[in-house]
C-alpha cells in the first residue's frame, strides 16, 4: 500500500472528496481534473501510473482552496460565471442574445 503525505482525513462534509489523496473538491470536473495518468497502471510502479495531483501540483495547476478547504479553479469559475451570466458587470445575454433584466 502506497501512504500519500499529504493524504487528509474525509471532512465533515465532504463535496467531491478523494478517498485516495483525501482532498476534497467543489466539482466533479475538478476532481476529475486532479486525478492524472494511465488508467489500469499502477503509480508508482508505474511513472505514467493513475494517481493524485500532489498540492504543489494543484496549485501549479490553477487550482485554489476555498475558505472551506475545497479545491476548485478560480479561472475556470469566472468563465462559467459569465457564460452563467453572473458575477459580471454586463448583462447576460439569454440563449437567444436578448439581454436579461436584473434579477
Ligand atoms: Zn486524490
Amino acid at each position: 500500500m502506497t501512504v500519500i503525505a499529504f493524504r487528509r482525513p474525509r471532512p465533515a462534509r465532504p463535496v467531491n472528496w478523494c478517498a485516495s489523496c483525501g482532498q476534497d473538491f467543489t466539482s466533479l470536473e475538478y476532481f476529475d481534473r486532479h486525478r492524472v495518468g494511465e488508467h489500469g497502471l499502477d503509480w508508482p510502479e508505474h511513472e505514467n501510473g493513475r494517481r493524485c495531483l500532489d498540492i504543489d501540483e494543484l496549485g501549479a495547476s490553477g487550482f485554489r482552496r476555498d475558505d472551506a478547504g475545497h479545491w476548485f479553479d478560480p479561472a475556470r469559475a469566472q468563465r462559467a460565471s459569465y457564460a452563467l451570466g453572473g458575477s459580471t458587470d454586463r448583462p447576460a445575454k439569454g440563449r437567444n442574445g436578448e439581454r436579461k433584466a436584473a434579477a
